[in-house]
């Protein structure tokens, strides 16, 4: 089957009792025992649920993964998988990494014993030199967030392989539609499903997909142990939000595409980082691995931090809010919004400068996206 017809049929057969063509919201955290021990398939909902089971079974189908684990967040994926770990172990991690999980990591996860050193990932040389005999795992995420720093995914699992690590990779701002990192090595991937996966930007969500059985196991285990599962309504969102992934992200790529190239030759921009225009330095690994560079385009604007504020003010279609991935679109100021907690100095020597602005582009009609961000920039 196809990407578009897995999204729409994977886990999602007629319901064997009634016939209901859409997987119903089972509401329940309980389950009748016909016998004490015998259950009908499930117990607890904590452990398992009808729902969330169509929402797991379809999301892995679309990484190609065997198996798929729910999370309540995308923080709650990515803190489940930490769990995998003991006291001592060394992860490597993208340096521009989402500020969430750089916060899970240097807070909650470095007081359990765990380290981590954030690098440039795109460097490999950098990836091998901070390889130790303790390091367990690399963490990728590409593009990055807000500067779409783009990671050579098969050279990373190669690297990461020849010295028996890990690879995870968030896979949040490319979604299965455009990149599927298990095809190119990756061992497990994460995702933020309350972004491009749910689509909607009206629920919070979390996803772990993996191909190896252990792995599967342990994070399955930990999905229970641990417990922060979404309930049944939230599996359901994800799930009504993700049949139309394939068409979405096309349209997200088109307007995406159009928004950078009239960035580029707008007056008042200085300039766009999108992995879809050829300057892009990511372009070319980009293009191997990707069928496309997503939704999310950060440009600076000619002048300081008030300009770069009076833009984001200004729109009017573009909403002022952090998040992405939805079918709306999205402004923000990284520095002030999104990664305010990123000190300053790290931030300038970063790139997340004043000047700097994030889109997230909808799927609304391009000529009024344009009209909207071409009276902003002059305004
Ligand atoms: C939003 C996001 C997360 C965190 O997900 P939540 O669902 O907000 O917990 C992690 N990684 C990336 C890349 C994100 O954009």
């Amino acid at each position: 089957m196809k990407f578009e017809t897995r999204a729409i049929h994977a886990g999602q057969e007629p319901d064997k009792l009634t016939g209901a063509v859409v997987v119903p919201i089972y509401q329940t955290s309980t389950y009748a025992q016909p016998e004490p021990g015998r259950d009908l398939g499930h117990e607890y909902t904590r452990t398992s649920n009808p729902t969330r089971d169509a929402l797991q079974t379809c999301v892995a189908a679309l990484e190609g993964a065997g198996h798929g684990v729910a999370f309540a967040s995308g923080m709650a994926a990515t803190s489940t998988v930490m769990t995998l770990f003991e006291s001592g172990d060394h992860i490597i991690s993208t340096d521009d990494v989402y500020g969430g999980t750089s916060r899970v990591f240097g807070t909650v996860f470095r007081g359990f014993g765990l380290h981590y050193t954030h690098v440039d990932t795109s460097d490999l040389e950098a990836v091998e030199a901070a390889i130790r005999p303790a390091t367990k795992m690399i963490w990728v995420e590409t593009p990055t967030n807000p500067l779409l720093v783009v990671s050579d995914l098969v050279k990373l699992a190669e690297l990461a392989h020849a010295h028996g690590l890990l690879l995870a990779v968030d896979n949040t701002f490319m979604s299965p539609a455009l990149q599927r990192p298990l095809e190119l090595g990756a061992d497990l991937v994460v995702h933020s499903t309350t972004k491009y996966i749910g689509g909607h930007s009206d629920v919070v969500g979390g996803f772990v997909a993996t191909n190896d059985d252990d792995l599967a196991d342990r994070l399955a285990f930990a999905q229970n142990a641990v417990g922060a599962v979404p309930g049944p309504f939230d599996s359901w969102l994800t799930l009504r939000g993700v049949k139309t992934l394939g068409i979405r992200m096309r349209a997200h790529e088109e307007n995406a595409g159009q928004v950078a190239r009239f960035l580029v030759e707008h007056s008042a921009v200085e300039d766009v980082l999108w992995p879809g225009l050829p300057e892009h330095p990511g372009h070319a690994v980009q293009q191997r691995q990707a069928t496309g560079s997503g939704g999310v385009v950060s440009f600076r604007v000619r002048g300081n931090q008030e300009k770069a504020c009076r833009v984001c003010s200004k729109t009017k279609l573009f909403v002022l809010a952090e998040s992405l991935g939805g079918v709306e679109s999205l402004i923000e100021h990284p520095a002030i919004m999104t990664h305010a907690s990123v000190p300053a100095e790290q931030r300038r020597a970063r790139g997340i400068t004043d000047n700097l602005i994030r889109v997230s582009v909808g799927i609304e009609h391009i000529d009024d996206l344009l009209a909207d961000l071409d009276q902003a920039l002059l305004g």
